[in-house]
């Protein structure tokens, strides 16, 4: 596969989604960090989301509850290109009834080599990163090529 790029602004698209047993680690992580997540555009899952907004006040775009399909549009806004960063701390000691969408999301984080963090010490890891704050350049799969090659 053929890989082209695409520049991360330095004003990011970041999507946060938490676990049941996490949301309060992630309302932690973004109390601690709320200075830094100002100047990004946020999204999340309903829940999480509507969390973050009600507890620290951060403008954040809501989408469906995860379960309801909130991951799956998460998705689908990385795979367009329109997320820079995913924050997930995904619950691995227990399970979740959306198990299948889990697993697409992260799927489409690594499809499109964004920046992910599934625990806090790799989100603090990258919002310490110049990542976070400057403009930076990624790979992605060159899906013009992608597409004529297989239509050949
Ligand atoms: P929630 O969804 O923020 O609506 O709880 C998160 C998830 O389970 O993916």
């Amino acid at each position: 596969m053929l890989f082209t790029t695409r520049a991360l602004s330095a004003k990011k698209n970041i999507a946060l989604v938490a676990h049941d047993h996490l949301k309060i680690a992630l309302l932690d992580w973004c109390k601690a960090n709320k200075e830094e997540l100002s100047h990004h555009h946020l999204c999340g899952t309903g829940t999480t989301g509507t969390l973050i907004k009600n507890e620290t006040g951060l403008d954040i775009t809501t989408m469906l509850s995860g379960p309801m399909g909130g991951d799956q549009q998460i998705g689908a806004l990385i795979a367009e290109g329109k997320i820079d960063i995913l924050i997930f701390f995904w619950d691995p000691l227990n399970a979740v009834p959306h198990d299948p969408d889990v697993k697409a999301l992260l799927r489409l984080a690594t499809v499109w080599n964004i920046p992910v963090a599934t625990n806090q010490s790799t989100a603090n890891a990258l919002i310490q990163s110049p990542i976070f704050t400057n403009e930076v350049t990624i790979e992605i799969p060159n899906y013009q090529q992608y597409l004529a090659e297989r239509t050949k």
